[in-house]
């Protein structure tokens, strides 16, 4: 019988390449997400790249927070495990507005556990962040690093992990997998699916993307006085593909062992700059990417890049691509979708 996955977020970047896969790999899906950052296309796209396994996918408009709803959907199907995605993520925005945040991130992950504990759905995936190693003093992060949050958008990854240690701690029935991805770039090597975030970007890749296409003029390079190779920040950036097979790696793990509350990072355990990232692109692009040095970005560390031994043996997974594939796909889907799900006229 095949599994049935609830992925909440799921129309989101991440979200809809996990979708992907879980649909490929014989799972049902059912996706829950309130569309705040993301597009039903995205989702209409999943269930065509799918094929004869696009009928295995169901999508609710439904926000988590909204526990009637939530509850009518799991009343509707046993599942055997969730993935949770489902939050808000712009750092700035949550220094801006932190009760938005406390209340998105924390309130909707609390309505969901409450209502998996009520219909016995003790199974769950969640996103973390390498953002909780805060400002590591030294490289590659391991699992047992300390923790620390620089921002109320980590700290509620901080929280949300403190929560699911605290319910398993409380009920040995909860089998709970933390994945503190790294940096996820590229897309689908169709181009069909990709990340497409509103408004400014705050993330490199996504940035350089815009300047790519002609939607933006300049790279703003923050910083270029760092103790690193070329000056700029290091960071471990994993192909979202990569980073969506860890999930499935994560679901087997799961139904497989006598799994407590575990914590493994996605990453690929290499750091690379802002100026390697941008060769890398313009190689892959052939457009040249204009730059503007400018001063540090408040609250960024210097390196960050991933130890991954835990995952490879205890998951039995390792990334595969490397950083000219995550920029060959990240501009075979800006190329075909510069606009991403959007258009000139629908896209500020
Ligand atoms: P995304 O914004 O593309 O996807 C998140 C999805 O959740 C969106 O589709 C949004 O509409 C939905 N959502 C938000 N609040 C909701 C709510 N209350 N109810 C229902 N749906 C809601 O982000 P992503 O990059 O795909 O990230 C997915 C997860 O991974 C997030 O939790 C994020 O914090 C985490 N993460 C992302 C990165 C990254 O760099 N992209 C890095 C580390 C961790
Ligand atoms: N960065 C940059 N210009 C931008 C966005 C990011 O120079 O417009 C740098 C940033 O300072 C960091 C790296 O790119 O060194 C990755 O930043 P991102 O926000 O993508 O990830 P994070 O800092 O959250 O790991």
């Amino acid at each position: 019988m095949a599994k049935n996955i609830l992925v909440t977020g799921g129309a989101g970047y991440i979200g809809s390449h996990t979708v992907l896969q879980l649909l490929t790999g014989g799972y049902r899906t059912v996706v829950v997400d309130n569309l705040e950052n993301s597009s039903a296309v995205a989702l209409q796209r999943v269930k065509e790249l799918a094929g004869q396994f696009g009928n295995n996918l169901s999508f609710h408009q439904v926000d988590l927070r909204d526990k009637a709803a939530l509850k009518t959907i799991f009343t509707e199907t046993k599942f055997d495990a969730v993935i949770h995605f489902a939050g808000l993520k712009a750092v700035g925005e949550s220094v801006q507005k932190p009760l938005l945040y406390f209340n998105n991130n924390l309130i909707g992950t609390i309505t969901l556990l409450e209502v998996m504990a009520d219909h016995g759905c003790k199974n769950l995936v969640f996103s973390s962040s390498a953002t909780v190693y805060g400002w590591p003093k030294e490289v590659p992060c391991t699992e047992e690093f300390p923790l620390s949050a620089a921002n109320p958008y980590g700290r509620t990854k901080l929280f949300i992990e403190e929560i699911c240690r605290d319910i398993h701690c409380s009920d040995s029935e909860w089998k709970i997998i933390l994945l503190r991805y790294f940096n996820p770039v590229g897309a689908h090597p169709s181009g069909q699916i990709g990340e497409d975030p509103r408004g400014i970007p705050n993330n490199l890749m996504p940035f350089v993307q815009q300047v790519a296409v002609g939607r933006r003029p300049a790279l703003t390079v923050f910083g270029n006085d760092y103790s690193t190779k070329d000056g700029t920040g290091v960071r471990d950036y994993i192909h979202v593909v990569d980073l969506a097979d860890g999930h499935i790696a994560a679901l087997c793990k799961l139904s497989d062992s006598k799994i407590g509350c575990e914590v493994y990072n996605l990453g690929t355990g290499k750091g690379t700059s802002v100026l390697e990232m941008v060769a890398a692109f313009e190689e892959a692009s052939g457009k040249k990417i204009p730059l503007v040095m400018a001063g540090r970005r408040p609250g960024d560390a210097e390196i960050v890049y991933a130890s991954t031994e835990k995952a490879e043996h205890e998951l039995k997974w390792k990334a595969k691509y490397g950083i000219e594939e995550m920029c060959r796909d990240q501009w075979n889907w800006a190329s075909k979708n510069p606009y991403g799900y959007g258009s000139p006229e629908t896209t500020k």
